[in-house]
């Protein structure tokens, strides 16, 4: 008895220090583990964008527990987040999303910005024409109904519907409300009026594009006709011709010339004898008898151009192979020199009206007065000294004259232009000849001044960016 009663005792004292044991490794056990797990958010983006009026993130924080001995313990875990985002207005929302397992915890924080980057919309009604209101109304995806907000514009002939959303996204829409008014479309021709080509030289067709009154793009709409045979010498026009939606057709010409003609720029250097004709002011009355001169003459002048009633003599000065220049829109000392803006101003407004007859803009300048006159002086002091470095910054070319025809000045007579000038060019290898085509009388001596120059050894060209620099010294 006593003896199974020990053998008894000794079974129990056994369990009990094999529970112990047991206990005591588990406790080390959990305690190792415990101690090197650890909680970890699965990638997600810090900074959500979401368009309204969406309300799906693409990531949100999910806990997980890891441990650092044991790779393959990957436990997704509850994670709450201590705020609802509000979809429904637009701003940031900041979110703490906390993830936790017995005592061991960890926290993310995510932002959600919710935006509206969409335009609204202009709808117009369907006979909106027809009563002579045009109706419409707009909407935008955030603020919903904003036709009082809409702001209406009439503009040559078009009226213009703009309309900006709380959120800075404006939407623009136009409506032709003047057939008769609205401005032909506009073709961009990337070349110079005149292409010259050295014989067998590789002709590469510029690039170009149109647009209608609208802004409606036409590239595709436009036809091109011409060609050009680089192994012939010759004159060869390309012809870009593009009709828009309310019928109206701009046609804008290159001249690419091929071979040695006498306008062939690359055998000119400082010992060649040039003269290179300018005429400021126009187009005017007797700019077609002066291009009928140079025509018969095949003599390519420069035209320094204004703003007149005459502008679509652009577009035969141009295709004739002439080059043109901006002077000025408006001619207004006391205006285009009142300061830098109204300066740049007025020449962005001639530009377009090159633009529009020819197809691109200019680099050539003449500064009304001249880059020395000294008038500007009372309106804005430096304002020369300021532009004519800028503008050759911004890679344009000006242009003064070291031959005064003195048509505006000492010469009253086409005989008085005729001496002036050829005796002032005697006296120069290269002269830059100042004429005005708004004056009959310096238009008729045009005729006998290329003779003169013809006999005398000179050729005639029109200014590039590439011509000898005749600059006047600088006085404001
Ligand atoms: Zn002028």
């Amino acid at each position: 008895m006593a003896l199974e009663t020990k053998q008894q005792s000794g079974k129990k004292f056994n369990i009990k220090i094999a529970l112990f044991v047991i206990i005591a490794i588990l406790f080390v056990v959990a305690t190792a583990f415990f101690s090197t797990s650890y909680i970890e958010f699965a990638p997600y983006n810090e900074h959500e964008v979401i368009e309204y009026p969406q309300n799906v993130l693409s990531s949100q924080p999910q806990g997980h527990l890891k441990n650092e001995l044991f790779a393959f313990i990957d436990i997704p875990l509850k994670t709450t987040a201590d705020t609802k985002i509000n979809f429904s207005e637009l701003g940031l929302n900041t979110v703490k999303y906390t993830a936790d397992f017995l005592f061991i915890k960890n926290t993310a924080s995510q932002t959600i910005e919710i935006v509206d980057t969409t335009k609204p919309i202009i709808q117009f009604a369907e006979d909106s024409l027809t009563g002579g209101q045009i109706s419409y109304i707009a909407y935008d995806n955030y603020d919903g109904d904003i036709t009082d907000q809409v702001e209406t514009e009439i503009k040559n002939g078009i009226e213009f519907f703009t309309i900006t959303d709380s959120s800075g996204n404006t939407a623009v829409e136009a409506k032709v409300v003047d057939i008769s008014q609205v401005p032909k479309p506009i073709i961009t021709v990337n070349s110079t009026n005149v292409v010259r080509l050295k014989l067998n030289e590789e002709y590469t067709p510029p690039t170009f594009s149109a647009a209608d009154a609208l802004g409606e793009d036409l590239t595709a709409e436009v036809v091109v006709e011409g060609s050009v045979d680089t192994s012939a010498n010759g004159r060869y026009t390309i012809k870009y011709t593009v009709t828009d939606q309310f019928g109206k057709t701009t046609t804008v010409k290159r001249l690419v010339i091929v071979g040695n003609d006498t306008l062939d720029t690359s055998h000119i250097d400082k010992n060649t004898k040039v003269i290179y004709l300018t005429f400021d002011d126009g187009p005017g009355p007797y700019t077609e008898i002066l291009l009928d001169v140079l025509k018969k003459n095949d003599v390519q002048a420069t035209f320094f151009v204004v703003n007149s009633k005459y502008n679509h003599l652009l577009q035969r000065i141009s295709e004739e192979g002439h080059a043109i220049g901006a002077h000025t829109f408006s001619h207004v000392y006391s205006d285009i020199y009142s300061s830098k803006e109204k300066y740049y101003q007025d020449l962005n407004n001639i530009q377009s009206v090159i633009k529009e007859y020819t197809g691109s803009e200019t680099k050539l300048i003449r500064f009304p007065g001249g880059s020395s006159n000294t008038v500007s002086k009372k309106y804005c002091p430096k304002i020369m000294t300021e532009l004519s470095q800028e503008l050759t910054e911004q890679g344009y070319a000006y242009f003064d004259w070291n031959v005064d025809s003195g048509d505006a000045s000492f010469s009253k007579t086409a005989e008085d232009v005729y001496n002036n000038t050829i005796s002032a060019i005697s006296k120069k290898k290269q002269a830059v000849v100042l004429q005005h085509d708004t004056k009959l009388f310096s238009i008729q001596a045009v005729d006998d001044i290329i003779k003169w120059g013809k006999q005398n050894g000179y050729v005639f060209l029109p200014l590039t960016e590439e011509s000898p620099v005749v600059h006047h010294s600088i006085y404001n």
